[in-house]
């Protein structure tokens, strides 16, 4: 097997790597320590610059200024970004956006295309993904209580929405509303893109979380949608197809969020290496890194993160040659997997870090508190374990 990168995937994977490092590492302590909003004005002309050096919207398509990249170029490059808080969206392919591009494209009418794909794609505007309800079951969406109804030339739809991620100063809502409730279970919903000045929409608050309060990307929002009119064309997809978008939106999704998760187990497995090398802890200067328990800690973590990254690009490598259903335990297994090795070194490497760990001095606190939501978000490590294992047990016996 071939593990060689071609000329050009390593010439862009490493210009890039190189511009995180270079430019937005030195953002990191304002970005930590004052909040997102402490280098916005920074943030924007690095995006200028990443435009203008042909390197922006890697994974977006060709035709709105998109990279166009495959899905393991991609998840190479979302591995070089997640070094710093601040890559995928200075990159422009942050996370909702990503997905929903995604979405637009292959499911959006023209018209859908025309109005909302080149602003996104160019970062001019933001969107988020309301699935989640604050009174039912995320880790089962057919528990789904928002309600879509058709009236003359529009949807009026109704209901509440949290953990809306990056609703605030979204222009556009792709929200999944139950469509037919008489249907069979998983052709109950559709999703409609709601731009967020219609009628009866409403981002009501960002939820504080992890004692992040959130501002604008860096939020997770509660939006209603009280009688909200968007007109009947909106629907994205066809009417009944909401699950069938959802998990199609997923199966790539989580690639692009593993591969960042292993950018940031290389960051902290960096940091982890360097405090063993530099801290002293005794008076005849032995260093933490003479410890053979912080050698077990760096050695561990080192074969976690390789075994994770093997698995994480055979899973891309089978969503493109087998599609994303047939891929779907290879989907489901670097899902928790992957999650739970990031935990666990950004763990170690806070506690290698002993008081500076804690604080926002280094990014580790920052991604320790922001990232322990992996394990829940885009179904819970249960979910996926449950469904692996359910699918083991009911294939036939060898
Ligand atoms: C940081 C963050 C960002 C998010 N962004 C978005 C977004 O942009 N848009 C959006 O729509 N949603 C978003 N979500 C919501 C996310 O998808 C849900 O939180 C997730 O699906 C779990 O749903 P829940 O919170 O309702 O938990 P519940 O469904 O109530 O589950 C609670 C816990 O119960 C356990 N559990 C659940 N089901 C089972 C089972 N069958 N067997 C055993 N144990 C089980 C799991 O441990 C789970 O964590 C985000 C969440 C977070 C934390």
């Amino acid at each position: 097997m071939d593990f060689e990168l071609s000329a050009e995937q390593s010439a862009l994977i490493g210009r890039m790597r190189e511009f995180v490092d270079r430019e937005l590492l030195p953002l990191e302590p304002a970005f930590l320590v004052e909040g997102p909003a402490a280098v916005l004005p920074q943030i924007r002309d690095k995006r200028a610059r990443v435009k203008e050096l042909g390197m922006w919207a890697p994974n977006h398509p060709r035709e709105y200024g998109g990279l166009g990249l495959d899905l393991v170029t991609h998840g190479l490059v979302s591995e070089a970004l997640g070094r710093s808080p601040l890559g995928h969206y200075v990159f422009g392919c942050n996370a909702p956006d990503a997905g929903n591009v995604e979405l637009i494209h292959l499911f959006g009418s023209e018209a859908q295309k025309a109005r909302w794909l080149p602003p996104l794609v160019g970062g001019e505007i933001r969107s988020c993904f309301g699935m989640t309800e604050p009174g039912n079951s995320g880790a089962n969406p057919l528990m789904l209580e928002t309600r879509a109804v058709l009236d003359g030339a529009d949807w009026v739809i109704d209901g509440n929405k949290w953990f809306t991620t990056g609703a605030d100063g979204s222009s556009l809502c792709i929200v999944m509303a139950v469509t037919d409730p008489e249907a069979p279970p998983h052709q109950r919903a559709s999703m409609i893109l709601v731009p967020t000045d219609a009628p009866g929409y409403s981002h009501d608050c960002n939820t504080p979380v992890m004692g992040n309060r959130g501002e604008d990307l860096y939020s997770h929002g509660e939006v209603s949608f009280k009688g909200c009119r968007v007109p009947a064309d909106n629907l994205l997809g066809r009417r009944g197809e909401g699950f069938k978008l959802a998990q199609y939106r997923l199966g790539p999704g989580r690639i692009h969020h593993c591969m960042r998760w292993l950018g940031i187990c290389e960051r902290a497995l960096e940091l982890m290496v360097g405090r063993a090398r530099h801290r002293e802890i005794t008076l005849d200067g032995r260093k933490l890194g003479d410890s053979d328990i912080v050698k077990a800690f760096i050695a561990e973590s080192a074969a976690a993160i390789r075994a994770a990254r093997l698995m994480v690009l055979h899973a891309a490598w089978r969503i493109e040659t087998v599609g994303s259903k047939n891929a779907r335990d290879d989907i489901s297994l670097i899902k928790f997997h992957v999650a739970g090795v990031m935990q666990d070194v950004i763990d170690r490497a806070l506690q290698l870090h002993g008081g500076l760990g804690v604080t926002d001095y280094t990014v580790l606190a920052w991604f320790y508190r922001e990232e322990r939501a992996a394990r829940i978000y885009d179904g819970p490590d249960e979910v996926h374990k449950i469904a692996v294992a359910n699918r083991m047990l009911r294939a036939p016996r060898a």
